[in-house]
């Protein structure tokens, strides 16, 4: 059932019981942000919360207030009243088979979203999960609304609009910025904390990754890899080949931008970014994944060769 803002809301305070909050897998700033924001929130009502997460929180998350308190788990063991899903557009993507709980509530921005939960409130016009979580948190309650709430609300902002640069930053995205930096929210201590902590590991990933850069489709196409082996090379782990594929877009010229990133458990993961002109939500849904317009990605199986034909073909009919 869709639900406005104001029935979030409404939704929200008459949550009784256990309350289970998780988000998707590989979670990125919004998924962290926006996950951990409604857990402080939801205690600080006083409301029985836990937060389960598929993977760990990568290492530059770990500032945020509540963070130690999240749980990692491949399978959620107890049942719960209430499961609150954020920045998560389907089942697959939160890694879990299941999520057991009563009653199900998603809170979402991806176009590609589907159907799966009881309740669901999805808004693809609006920067981020967290953006819209903000705004449902007001009409919960302004005034649960602390610094330990703000501060990861603010972070997923600043994640998923490129720190503030992408075409889904709006006035009111900075508005409620501001509102957050009220709040008590230092945008310099939260910069500080996501983009200069960099371990040198990242920056040998970068070198050997930044060697794979090639072009497809009369130059629109950028393609970055990033393989196991090179992790292995650089002593380096997953999250640091996180935003490498901002690097092929920043090119003159480029209109998509592709990373490939090996998978751990095999396959590949495909981030696909574009600068306008081509769709790629409806590249990665193509090949059972999903986005944004502008931002999307798949896990697929097979060799790189295949996997980078494949999506090449794709783009080149799109691109035309
Ligand atoms: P990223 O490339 O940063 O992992 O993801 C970019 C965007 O694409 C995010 O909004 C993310 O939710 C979406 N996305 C990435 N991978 C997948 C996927 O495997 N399935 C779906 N449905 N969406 C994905
Ligand atoms: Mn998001």
């Amino acid at each position: 059932m869709k639900l406005s803002r104001k029935e979030t809301s409404e939704l929200i305070k008459s949550m009784e019981g256990r309350i289970l909050i998780t988000t998707h897998k590989n979670p990125d700033g919004d998924a962290i942000g926006s996950s951990l924001g409604w857990f402080n929130f939801l205690k600080s009502m006083g409301k029985d919360v836990e937060l389960i997460l598929y993977d760990r929180v990568p290492y530059y998350f770990d500032f945020l207030p509540g963070a130690k308190e999240v749980k990692q788990a491949r399978k959620i063991e107890a049942n719960y009243n209430w499961a609150i899903l954020t920045d998560v557009s389907s089942l697959k993507r939160t890694g879990f088979e299941e999520i057991p709980a009563d009653r199900t509530l998603v809170i979402d921005h991806h176009i590609t979203a589907e159907p799966f939960t009881d309740f669901s409130l999805v808004e693809p016009e609006i920067s981020s999960a967290c953006e819209l979580s903000y705004e449902v948190m007001l009409l919960t309650d302004p005034s649960r609304i602390s610094k330990e709430v703000a501060l990861p609300i603010y972070t997923g902002i600043v994640t998923d609009t490129g720190s503030f640069r992408h075409s889904n930053t709006s006035a009111r995205t900075h508005k409620v910025a501001a509102e957050l930096i009220e709040k008590g929210v230092d945008p310099a201590e939260v910069a500080m904390n996501l983009f200069e902590r960099n371990r040198l590991s990242r920056f040998k990933l970068l070198k050997l990754v930044l060697e794979t850069l090639e072009f497809a489709v009369d130059g629109r196409v950028a393609c970055v890899t990033i393989t196991r082996e090179f992790l292995e090379r650089a002593g380096a782990i997953p999250e640091e080949a996180e935003g490498f594929v901002s690097y092929p877009r920043s090119i003159a010229g480029v209109e998509v931008a592709v990373a490939f990133r090996e998978l751990e458990e095999g396959g590949w993961k495909v981030s696909l970014r574009s600068k306008g002109s081509v769709n790629v939500a409806v590249v990665a849904k193509a090949f059972g994944g999903g986005g944004h317009p502008t931002a999307a990605g798949y896990e697929v199986a097979g060799n790189l060769k295949a996997v980078k034909e494949s999506l090449v073909a794709v783009l080149r009919q799109a691109i035309r």
